[in-house]
């Protein structure tokens, strides 16, 4: 449980499937939930708190964020918001990046940032201190690419880096463990890698989640968004000679890697 200390509000993440996070933000009476893939676990988390549901904010169209759309549409009639580029069931108020939406419930804004890449349409909600970011970034890692081009993505995350080092991320899969499995073969000489790894096998050991991160903490340790720092490249130009160590030839290399691995890339 992460709560807001400049306003009266709890953000509490609800597991679904086998590594999705549902999260809820709510001030005692009203919530508000993002990508809720399916609704039965949502259902029961408002039930047990009494909340109300009254907005729910979806990033981009996979089943897996979207499934519950409609059956809590159907319970409680809330507002629903999501991207413009995308057709989703159940969306009623379509947003575009650069939006400001207001969710009067719980006196918040959120500002719609273009998160294309995973998708094509993904989209992101950004307040004060919380981004909520899909399968854009994730601790140690980052979205696979299915629609976008690796420029997008690139640029994405670039937009996550302008954001304030104290944003907290609230991703919507624990892949972290996994992700930094990839993240320790990139750069085995990061000691701070070697740090959180640490941490965050214990907080898995005993099944707690490891998100949200902080903004400040993957610009440390998150291979995919240090592609502008000269230890990375050097490490990496180390091992494959030939490496083009522009940011973002080697943002498209670790992606490609990530995607095979852990099999061995042929360089
Ligand atoms: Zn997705």
């Amino acid at each position: 449980m992460a709560t807001n200390i400049n306003s009266p509000i709890r953000i509490h993440g609800i597991a679904a499937f086998q590594d999705n996070y549902i999260w809820a933000i709510d001030n005692g009476e009203y919530a508000l939930v993002v990508d809720p893939g399916e609704a039965q676990p949502v259902l029961d988390y408002l039930a047990r708190q009494h909340l109300t549901l009254s907005t729910i904010l979806i990033t981009h169209h996979h089943g897996d964020h979207t499934g519950g759309i409609n059956d809590l549409s159907q319970y409680f009639s809330p507002t629903v918001y999501g991207p413009e580029k995308e057709h989703i069931k159940g969306v009623s108020v379509s947003v575009h990046p650069r939006d400001t939406i207001h969710i009067p419930q719980l006196d918040l804004d959120f500002t719609i940032l273009d998160f294309a890449g995973h998708t094509r349409g993904h989209i992101g909600y950004y307040a004060p201190g919380m981004l909520f970011c899909g399968d854009t970034l994730f601790s140690a890692g980052c979205g696979r690419i299915f629609e976008g081009s690796p420029t997008d993505l690139f640029q994405a995350l670039n937009t996550i880096k302008q954001l304030p080092l104290e944003t907290e991320i609230y991703c919507a899969h624990e892949y972290t463990q996994n992700n930094l499995q990839f993240a320790l073969d990139v750069e085995p000489n990061n000691l701070l890698l070697h740090n959180y790894a640490k941490q965050v096998a214990e907080l898995r050991v005993n099944n707690h989640s490891t998100i949200p991160t902080r903004l400040s903490q993957e610009l440390l340790i998150n291979p995919f968004l240090r592609t502008d720092q000269e230890s990375l490249q050097h490490t990496l130009k180390q091992r494959f000679n030939h490496i083009d160590c522009t940011p973002l030839a080697l943002f498209t290399f670790l992606r490609a890697w990530k995607n095979i691995y852990p099999s061995p890339l042929h360089y």
